[in-house]
């Protein structure tokens, strides 16, 4: 586990597994249609309970479909967490990546500041079925803690949690380029 500080924020990045980890909110990396079949998001409803499928299912029916870079949240059934907030990343090869990277982490971290919550845990976002590489995704959403870190409200502590040791390292390396003089 590593620890930086930045404006009003408590950045920590840990191994392991998301699903675990006692946060206000965790963060989803969804789809569009929030049919959370495999990865991080089958994980979270294995574990948390149908109540969040079925929670995105009604917002899907009452929205549509969201945009890549939306966040909506529902409960977290039985995870330690209150909240789960489910964002929709790129996929490889549609263009833009890290800047769309960027929106979902930044939509996110504006969610949890409007409902006022204290801490928020994100995975590797579009690094798994989405093929984003690590260092993209790594640079976009450290960029976004970041800049969000100057007008945080009520958010004190952003978790990283990274599920391959690969992946850990490379969001320590661009933590430490960009969280170094912060
Ligand atoms: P995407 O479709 O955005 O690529 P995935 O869920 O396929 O989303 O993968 C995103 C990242 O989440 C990958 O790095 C994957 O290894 C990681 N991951 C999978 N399960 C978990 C978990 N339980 N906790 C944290 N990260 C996880």
């Amino acid at each position: 586990m590593e620890r930086f500080r930045c404006g009003g924020l408590e950045i920590l990045f840990m191994k392991g597994d998301i699903t675990e980890v006692e946060a206000d909110a965790i963060v989803n990396a969804a789809n569009k249609y929030l049919q959370h079949g495999g990865g991080v998001a089958g994980a979270i409803v294995r574990r948390g309970g149908q109540v969040i499928q079925e929670e995105s299912d009604r917002i899907i029916r009452e929205r549509g479909p969201l945009e890549v870079g939306d966040a909506v949240k529902t409960t977290a059934g039985r995870l330690r967490a209150k909240w789960v907030i489910h964002t929709v990343g790129p996929i490889k090869g549609e263009g833009d990546e890290e800047s769309k990277i960027y929106r979902a982490v930044r939509n996110s971290l504006l969610l949890a500041k409007s409902e006022g919550l204290e801490s928020i845990a994100f995975p590797a976002i579009s690094t798994g079925v989405y093929r984003v590489e690590p260092e993209v995704s790594a640079r976009g959403m450290i960029r976004a803690v970041k800049d969000f870190s100057r007008d945080p409200g009520s958010v004190k502590r952003v978790i990283f949690v990274l599920y391959t040791d690969d992946i850990y390292r490379v969001f320590l390396e661009e933590a430490s380029r960009q969280l170094s003089q912060c």
